[in-house]
């Protein structure tokens, strides 16, 4: 059997995978099991924020690894207190929950929402305002929370007390905040499965308001936008506000599975000894992953991300076959007019990976990608899309 045969055969078809096994890869290059090289402008949908077996990232995680690999959070470990200090020093926020994925740390987020308002307003004040579009995982509450009818039909009932916002529309969302006993609005400033599309700055501000004068949280979800992949620390910052409660995880621990939730000043003892927990969660080996990310994106890191996305924007905007680009920092949409699944298969062709979301071509390369790979790639991007 070969690999893709014994894969098909034994692993749950969930995925719609390549034509494509990856065997090894150094930054932001990969290579296949026939020794094919392809540029990654995907990074393991946004995870992998320095690239493939990054020296230092695998350093602080082998230097954890022969120290002690698990204990369980009924002890204190060295990383889990260390990234957690780290993480409320670089947003203000004061506490951190720790968890295994994305869809995780939102689950810890709702809780927290719900948790919140039901001490100060009542066990009555539960529903969490999402919008339209949005993605927030693949748990039935993080479904439930997620603006997309497709992903809902085959799992109800799903868990109550979700309403969805048309993403930009101030009136409705204060509207469903009026009508509704409201607990949260979890948002992502830019939406990545659904084509990523940023949302309108004010509209964010409006959103703001809104919770600031309900005493409802506001709930930002940096799984995808978060850890310097829009060209801020979080992507909240581009905007403005400061939210009640952020969720993180995909790049955080640069390839191990790791999901913070940080709480706030309002959310901070919300969830007390007890009231929530997780097996792995803020494992040492994966929190000493993150503390080699974190570490390492700073303002130098940041502008390298900015100065990218310039130059992406700059190469691929009102090229043929190029309806548009959306996105921030390297996050990047690309509208095309062939199918974006087709442009994908034929950059994979000519070696370079991209993703889709939705019907956009979807870019998310490592933060630290040389400028000469991206100028490498492009050519290849455009010839995809042409006509
Ligand atoms: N939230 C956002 C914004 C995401 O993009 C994703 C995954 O794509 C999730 C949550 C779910 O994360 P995970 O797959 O780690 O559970």
């Amino acid at each position: 059997m070969t690999i893709k045969e014994m894969d098909a055969a034994y692993v749950a078809s969930t995925y719609k995978r390549f034509p494509l096994e990856i065997a090894s890869g150094k930054g932001s290059v990969v290579f296949d099991e026939n020794g094919k090289k392809y540029i990654d402008l995907g990074s393991g949908i946004a995870v992998t924020s320095f690239g493939i077996g990054d020296d230092e990232w695998k350093q602080a995680v082998t230097a954890q690894l022969d120290l002690v690999q698990h204990t369980s959070n009924l002890y204190y470990t060295a990383p889990c207190a260390r990234l957690a200090k780290m993480l409320c020093e670089r947003t203000g926020m004061r506490k951190v929950f720790f968890s295994n994925s994305g869809a995780e740390a939102n689950e810890c987020a709702i809780k927290a929402a719900r948790k919140y308002a039901a001490d100060k307003h009542g066990p009555e004040r539960h529903t969490i305002i999402t919008l339209k579009n949005s993605f927030h995982g693949r748990t039935l509450t993080t479904l439930a929370a997620t603006g997309q009818a497709h992903y809902h039909e085959l799992f109800r009932p799903l868990t109550p007390g979700f309403v969805h916002a048309e993403a930009n529309n101030v009136m409705e969302l204060a509207a469903l905040a009026k009508t509704y006993p409201t607990a949260g609005i979890l948002l992502e400033c830019v939406q990545g499965e659904g084509g990523v599309v940023p949302l309108e700055k004010d509209f964010v501000s409006a959103a703001a308001e809104i919770c600031r004068e309900k005493d409802i949280l506001l709930m930002v979800d940096e799984v995808q936008t978060g850890n310097g992949r829009t060209g801020e620390m979080y992507a909240y910052m581009h905007y403005g506000v400061t939210p009640d409660i952020v969720s993180t995880a995909k790049g955080l621990a640069g390839g191990l599975p790791l999901g913070a939730t940080l709480l706030g000043e309002k959310a901070e003892h919300v969830l007390g000894f007890g009231d929530h927990g997780s097996t792995f969660g803020g494992n040492p080996v994966c929190c000493a992953g993150a503390i080699s990310i974190l570490s390492r994106i700073d303002d130098k890191l940041l502008a390298g991300v900015k100065e990218k996305s310039r130059f992406l924007f700059e190469a691929l905007t009102g090229a043929p076959g190029i309806r548009g680009v959306t996105g921030l920092g390297l996050m990047i949409g690309i509208q095309t007019e062939k199918p974006a699944g087709e442009v994908v298969a034929a950059c994979m062709e000519k070696g370079v990976l991209c993703l889709t979301a939705k019907d956009r071509v979807r870019l998310l390369p490592a933060l630290n990608i040389p400028m000469e790979l991206l100028k490498a790639a492009v050519p290849a991007i455009l010839a995809a899309c042409a006509p």
